[in-house]
C-alpha cells in the first residue's frame, strides 16, 4: 500500500514536515504534493475536509484519508506492530538496525524468545542509505532499503517479534535477574537479557535543503560514498575537526580538490593532521564560514548543485558548486535514555567488556552505539553475531546457577 500514499501540504507547515519525517523514518514511500506550488490541488483538499484547508491531508491507496494525523494515528493506519505478544522475553533488543537484527536472527535460531523494539523503522541507518557498495556478498552493491528488508524478512522467518515507532525510554533493574524495558507509550516488558543496539546519529547542519539532498550529494561517510566521486573536480568537507581533516585527506584520492569548511577561525583537528592538510596541494581550507543552504541542480537530476556559505563575521554569502559534500560535524550516540544505568565514555558511547557486556550484568551493547566500534555495516553485523553468542552463554550460566546455586 505504501507506494501510493499521497501527502498534501506546504513547505512552511510543521505538521507536514513531522508527518513526512514519520513516513520516511518507517521507510514508507509516499508522494509529496505541495499545494502552494500547485494551487489546483486546493479544491481537492477542501473537498476532503468539508471545505476546510487542512494540511497535511494524507490519502491512502484505498481512498481513505487522514487529516492532520498524529504519529500515533499514522502508525495505526499503517498497521505498525506496537504491542508485544508477551510480557516477558528471554532477550529484548533495543534498536532494529543491522546489529540488533543480526543478534535477533542468531538468538531466535537458538529458540530464545526475542523482542526487538525500534524507535523508527526497522533496518536502522542501513535502511535509509541509498546504496551500499562495501558490504560483502553483493559485487554490484545493494540498495540500503533492500538489504534492510532482506534482514528483516530473515528475522521474521525465525519468529522474532518486532515493534516499530516506539522508543525505549528507560531500562530498570527489576531484581531477581530480570530487567524491565519501558517504552514511550507507557508499556513495559521484562527480559533476562537486554541488548542495546541503538546506533548513533550523524549531526546534520540544519541548513535549508539538506534533508532533500542526503544521499544525492550530501554524505556522512567517506569510506562508504567517497568512491562515487572518482574523477570529481571538487568535494566539500564540512567540519575542521579530526574527522573532517582525516576524511578530507582520504577524499583527495577521488577528487582534484577537497575544500574543508570550518565555522571557527581555526581548524580544531590535531596539529599532525593540520600539517598534513597544509602540505597537500589538493586540500583547501575556508575558515569562519557556515553553510546556510544546499540547492539542487536545475537539470532535474535531483543532485546537489550549489552550496551557500555565509561568512560568520560579515554575514556575506557566497555560492559554491562542489560535486559532493561530506559532513563531519560530530556523531551522537543514541544513549540519552541510559544515563546512570551503564558506564558511558566521555562522548556518551557505551563501554563494554570483551564479552560485549556493559557495566550492568545482563545488559549488552553492539554496533555503532558501542565505544570503539568502527561505524561500518559489516562490523555492526559482526558485533550482532558475536554478542548473540555471548548472550546465549550468559543466559545458560544464569540457568545453571538457578539449578545448582553456587555450583
Ligand atoms: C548516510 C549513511 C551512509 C552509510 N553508508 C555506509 C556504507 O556504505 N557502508 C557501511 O559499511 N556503512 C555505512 N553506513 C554506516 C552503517 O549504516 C552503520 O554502521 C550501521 O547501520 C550501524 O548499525 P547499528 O545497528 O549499530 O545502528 P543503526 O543502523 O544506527 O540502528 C540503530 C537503530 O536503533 C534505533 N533506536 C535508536 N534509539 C532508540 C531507542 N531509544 N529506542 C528504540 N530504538 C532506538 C534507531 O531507530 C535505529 O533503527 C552509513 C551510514 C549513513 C548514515
Amino acid at each position: 500500500m505504501s507506494a501510493l500514499i499521497k501527502v498534501y501540504g506546504a513547505a512552511w507547515c510543521g505538521d507536514c514536515r513531522r508527518a513526512k519525517k514519520f513516513l520516511a523514518d518507517q521507510r514508507v514511500s509516499y508522494e509529496w504534493h505541495d499545494i502552494e506550488q500547485d494551487p489546483s490541488l486546493i479544491p481537492f483538499i477542501q473537498e476532503k475536509n468539508d471545505g476546510k484547508n487542512i494540511i497535511p491531508t494524507i490519502v491512502f491507496p484505498d481512498g481513505s484519508f487522514l487529516a492532520e494525523p498524529s504519529n500515533e494515528e499514522l502508525a495505526n493506519k499503517l498497521g505498525l506492530e506496537r504491542m508485544g505478544m508477551q510480557h516477558a522475553y528471554d532477550l529484548i533488543i533495543v534498536g532494529g538496525g543491522p546489529a540488533g537484527l543480526t543478534t535477533a536472527i542468531y538468538a531466535a535460531r537458538e529458540n530464545l524468545e526475542t523482542l526487538i523494539i525500534d524507535a523508527k523503522g526497522l533496518g536502522g541507518q542501513a535502511g535509509v542509505t541509498e546504496r551500499l557498495d562495501n558490504y560483502p556478498g553483493f559485487p554490484d552493491g545493494i540498495g540500503g532499503a533492500e538489504l534492510a528488508d532482506r534482514i528483516v524478512r530473515q528475522a521474521q522467518r525465525y519468529g522474532v517479534e518486532m515493534l516499530q515507532a516506539l522508543s525505549v525510554t528507560s531500562i530498570e533493574d527489576a531484581g531477581a535477574e530480570e530487567l524491565r524495558v519501558v517504552v514511550s507509550n507507557g508499556d513495559h516488558y521484562e527480559a533476562r537479557a537486554v541488548l542495546i543496539a541503538t546506533g548513533s546519529t550523524y549531526r546534520r547542519t540544519g541548513a535549508e535543503g539538506e534533508d532533500d539532498l542526503i544521499g544525492a550529494g550530501i554524505h556522512f561517510c567517506s569510506t562508504c560514498d567517497g568512491p562515487f566521486y572518482k574523477g570529481a573536480k571538487q568535494l566539500f568537507v564540512l567540519g575542521g575537526g579530526n574527522s573532517g581533516l582525516e576524511e578530507g585527506v582520504f577524499l583527495t584520492q577521488f577528487a582534484d580538490k577537497v575544500t574543508v569548511v570550518e565555522y571557527k577561525d581555526r581548524l580544531a583537528g590535531s596539529q599532525v593532521l593540520q600539517d598534513k592538510v597544509e602540505a597537500d596541494p589538493k586540500m583547501e581550507v575556508l575558515l569562519e564560514r557556515k553553510v546556510v543552504a544546499f540547492k539542487p541542480k536545475d537539470d532535474g537530476s535531483g543532485k546537489i548543485g550549489t552550496v551557500v556559505l555565509q561568512h560568520v563575521a560579515t554575514g556575506e554569502t557566497e555560492e559554491h558548486h562542489p560535486d559532493g559534500v561530506f559532513v563531519f560535524i560530530g556523531l551522537d550516540p543514541n544513549t540519552g535514555f541510559l544515563k546512570g544505568l551503564v558506564d558511558l565514555d566521555e562522548r556518551g558511547f557505551i563501554v563494554t567488556s570483551d564479552t560485549l557486556m556493559t557495566s550492568l550484568p545482563g545488559v549488552f551493547a553492539a554496533g555503532d552505539v558501542r565505544d570503539g566500534s568502527t561505524k561500518q555495516l559489516a562490523s555492526a553485523v559482526g558485533e550482532g553475531a558475536a554478542v548473540a553468542l555471548q548472550i546465549r552463554r550468559f543466559l545458560d550460566r544464569q540457568l545453571e546457577e538457578a539449578v545448582h546455586p553456587g555450583g
